[in-house]
């Protein structure tokens, strides 16, 4: 089969390798489309990933397609079943799991290879992070769960109320779901990004309101005039750069809450007002990754149509153009998503 290996910093080749084999618990499933996400092309622009793929290896984590092989031990799944598969499964029995943190496991088994013609779901995977995709479901949107279940689980653990102000600074695929997200929560948002195609596209999602953050504006103030000088209930940080953390840090109300979703680069630092963060009571917090409860609340937005791939994915290609897409995405911002049809 073809399939795209991943061998170094902007490296990666897609050539012939042996069709996976599985195991008793494992399935098989020929992959209908995957997606390319934000954290594969970080991982192609260094190289490496701490946490989920050492190359080299096969590349790729968001997909969806049909089963075409499954493990004697396997009863949940059969060939030619439709399925969507998360990219890691917990343990369910360390300390965090045992505390409902899954997706701080200690021993988080990832998966990779879904930029590939088959790929090889391992049995922990199939039996707490693989799902069914119902008939009206289509894999485009199917394949979004992963990174929406991120979203999802982010967005709750600020804890929104209808109607609270919400600034949402990053308007990639992933800031783009959390203004989808607010809206469906009945929250008022405010979108901060720096491409006018960006704003646009959020304005198209709900966004009640969009700031341009450009070199000589200042979108914390803008923040401010837009709401009666308090600032906002909650302010979701989805860039992952130190400059856009400490501007949400700002933009919050007192006794507001912020999330630093998007990750910076290693040690990198910020710079907090303390007094502001202790007089003004501003709860800061981070969130990484999903549960498999969270999968499956993603995959019900998307079952219920409220998150469909038309709003985030927006190009079509060949898996044999993995490479220049990759190139593509790292060199320019702003763009959404780009479904790999292998
Ligand atoms: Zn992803
Ligand atoms: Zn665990």
């Amino acid at each position: 089969m073809m399939a795209a290996v991943l061998y170094g910093k902007e490296h990666l080749q897609v050539e012939p390798v042996a069709v996976p084999t599985i195991q008793n618990g494992d399935i098989l499933v020929r992959v209908k489309v995957a997606l390319t996400c934000g954290t594969d092309v970080k991982v192609f622009s260094r190289g490496y990933h701490a946490r989920m793929i050492v190359p080299p290896a096969v590349f790729g984590h968001e997909l969806a397609g049909d089963v075409v092989a499954a493990g004697e031990d396997v009863t949940q799944f059969a060939i030619g079943d439709r399925v969507v598969a998360a990219n890691s499964a917990p343990c369910e029995q360390c300390f965090f799991c045992r505390r409902d943190l899954q997706n701080l496991c200690e021993d988080l088994l990832f998966n990779n290879g879904a930029y590939a013609e088959y790929i090889r779901i391992p049995a922990r995977i199939v039996e707490r992070n693989t799902y069914h995709i119902p008939p009206n479901v289509g894999y485009h949107d199917a394949a979004l769960i992963e990174p929406l279940a991120c979203v999802v689980r982010g967005f709750e653990e600020t804890a929104p109320r209808p109607g609270d102000s919400i600034a949402i600074v990053g308007l990639g695929p992933i800031g783009l779901m959390f203004v989808k997200l607010a809206k469906l929560y009945g929250c008022r948002v405010i979108a901060v990004g720096r491409r006018k195609t960006q704003l646009e596209r959020a304005e198209a999602l709900g966004a009640d309101e969009v700031i341009v953050a450009g070199d000589d504006s200042d979108p914390v103030k803008a923040i401010r005039d837009l709401t009666h000088g308090r600032g906002v209930d909650i302010a979701i940080e989805a860039v992952g750069k130190p400059q856009t953390w400490e501007w949400a840090v700002n933009m919050v109300r007192r006794g507001g809450t912020v999330n630093f979703f998007g990750g910076c680069p290693n040690d990198s630092k910020v710079n907090l007002d303390t007094a502001l963060l202790h007089y003004s009571e501003i709860t800061c917090k981070a969130s990484f990754h999903h549960t498999p409860a969270y999968i499956r609340k993603a995959l019900e937005l998307v079952c219920a149509g409220h998150i469909t791939a038309g709003f985030f994915v927006n190009n079509e290609e060949p898996l044999t153009n993995l490479l220049e897409v990759m190139r593509h995405l790292m060199s320019h911002n702003g763009h959404l998503k780009t479904a790999i049809l292998p």
